[in-house]
């Protein structure tokens, strides 16, 4: 059995300076791929290069996190136009929005703007989108459905209500599952709602969860859970991932 984790901070500084040493150690895990995520051009860029050297394994992000929207620049814009065409470039995230970290009105414009701005990249270049939608959940939906989005998307970590969550459904989103749907109402109901062959796995490593430290190590035991829930095989479950995986970066 192998597994997927689609959405690690590998170029994170936490991870990166080690990175060689911590993909020896995740290897043990049967990780068959890592989805590198990327919050603005440094990492994105650090994420070419880990997967230049570890190709197998690691699928490069690239992106601008709503987190940092308001430092984003017309400079940069034009070089993750560029970067993007770069076949390396498996897919665009983690981008999105963010209205539950940030109250004001005015970072919610720059978040949109930068937002929209990847979701073009992203069609121009048939890239797949890897979403962060924290307490923006309707305002996403309200994005995506309005913007002739013609590539495929992931939710990650969706805890937003239910009835978004059903439009984002009905809109053809993948939706990937971490540890915090055993704690989590809201992130657990996306297993209730959800297809199963719209269903990914992630740690979104360095997060902690309850103390433990977020990693692609996680995935065998989260694959086990999430196929208890399902009430399927875990090695079924392993499997439709990894095909919900294929189907997603492919446009
Ligand atoms: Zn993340």
């Amino acid at each position: 059995m192998t597994f997927i984790d689609c959405h690690v901070h590998i170029s994170d500084k936490y991870f990166f300076k080690r990175i060689d040493d911590l993909l020896l150690d995740w290897n043990e895990y049967n990780v068959e791929k890592i989805g590198a995520v990327a919050t603005n051009l440094r990492e994105s860029q650090r994420n070419l290069e880990i997967a230049k050297k570890y190709p197998s394994i690691i699928l490069a992000g690239i992106g601008r996190h709503p987190w940092g929207a308001h430092k984003f620049s017309e400079q940069e814009l034009m070089i993750f136009q560029g970067v993007a065409k770069n076949p390396e470039v498996a897919f665009i995230g983690e981008v999105g929005l963010d209205h539950y970290h940030f109250k004001e009105k005015e970072r919610w414009e720059q978040q949109n703007q930068v937002f929209e701005q990847f979701i073009e990249i992203a069609n121009n270049s048939k890239k797949s989108l890897m979403l962060h939608l924290t307490g923006a959940e309707e305002e996403i939906f309200e994005i995506l459905s309005s913007s002739k989005l013609n590539v495929n998307f992931c939710c990650h970590w969706y805890s937003g209500s239910e009835k978004t969550l059903k439009k984002l459904v009905d809109l053809g989103g993948y939706f990937s599952i971490n540890p915090n749907f055993k704690r989590s109402r809201k992130h657990r109901r996306v297993l209730d709602l959800v297809d199963q062959h719209k269903l990914l796995t992630e740690s979104d490593g360095p997060v902690k969860f309850q103390g433990e430290q977020g990693t692609p190590k996680l995935m065998p035991l989260l694959c086990k859970e999430i196929a208890k829930e399902l009430m399927i095989q875990p090695d079924n479950f392993a499997e439709i991932v990894k095909e919900n995986y294929e189907n997603y970066l492919r446009n």
